[in-house]
């Protein structure tokens, strides 16, 4: 079980409050999308999440337990950024496999899963390439196998997809629904593009200067927008 609850979630940076008490229930495998404008703290609340920032009031729990002071690697937890460096001078299948040699799994524990990740992604054929020799499209299924051989219980993404061509993107969402499908695991996902959010999410959450504005399906925040602003970046106009 890989739901997640937050509780008047905060996040000060000095003196500045940027997540100003968020409150939020994520079913195990659903897809939320967070939406909202750039600097609302969409990134953020992903980092707390992931413990790559500490909590600075409120509670995160992923399944039972409550995460605050976890370990980030004890979380069950993989993220995609948006700028992935892969290892230039390793291989496709080093890339994937580097986390797992580093935390200590055995070879055949490490084949096993990269060849998994690969059969996901549709990498086989190019797993003895270095990136300099794939496609971006391609690079960003490498970055999202690297999360993949960890078999975490939850995804996050943050704008995965916005330094791809417009054609790419298409392909790589199609891409994602399907990962989602297969996976079955819980995922969190940043987007700017409101096309990605309305064919991708479950659940849709829009954000707004550190706080909830409205929290729906894609068809509810498109039929039903709270008000202008949730209107303007999902919904029809009100
Ligand atoms: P988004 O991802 O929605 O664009 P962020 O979560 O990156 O927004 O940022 C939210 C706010 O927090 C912004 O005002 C940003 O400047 C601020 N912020 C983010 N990280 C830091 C940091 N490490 N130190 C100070 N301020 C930060
Ligand atoms: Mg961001």
């Amino acid at each position: 079980m890989s739901g997640l609850k937050l509780t008047n979630v905060k996040k000060s940076f000095g003196a500045v409050e940027v997540i100003r008490g968020v409150d939020l229930d994520i079913a195990d495998k659903e897809f939320v999308v967070f939406v909202g404008p750039s600097g609302c703290g969409k990134s953020t609340l992903l980092r707390m999440i992931a413990g790559l920032e500490q909590i600075s009031g409120g509670d995160l729990f992923i399944g039972d337990e409550r995460m605050n002071d976890v370990d980030p690697s004890k979380r069950g937890i993989a993220m995609v950024f948006q700028t992935y460096a892969l290892y230039p001078h390793m291989s496709v299948r080093e890339n994937m496999g580097f986390a797992l040699r580093f935390a200590g799994a055995n070879r055949a524990e490490i084949e096993g899963r990269v060849a998994e990740a690969a059969r996901i992604l549709e990498l086989e054929p190019l797993l003895d390439r270095r990136p300099g020799q794939l496609s971006g499209g391609q690079r960003q299924r490498v970055a999202i196998g690297r999360a993949i051989v960890r078999h975490p219980d939850v995804f996050l993404f943050d704008e995965p997809l916005s330094n791809l061509d417009a054609e790419l993107r298409v392909h790589m969402r199609i891409e994602l629904a399907r990962l989602h499908q297969e996976l079955k695991t819980t995922i969190i996902y940043v987007t700017h593009d409101q096309v990605e959010a309305m064919t991708l999410a479950d659940k849709i959450v829009v954000l707004r200067d550190g706080r909830i504005e409205q929290v729906g399906s894609p068809l509810e925040l498109y039929d039903d927008p709270d008000n202008i602003f949730v209107a303007g970046f999902i919904g029809s106009p009100k």
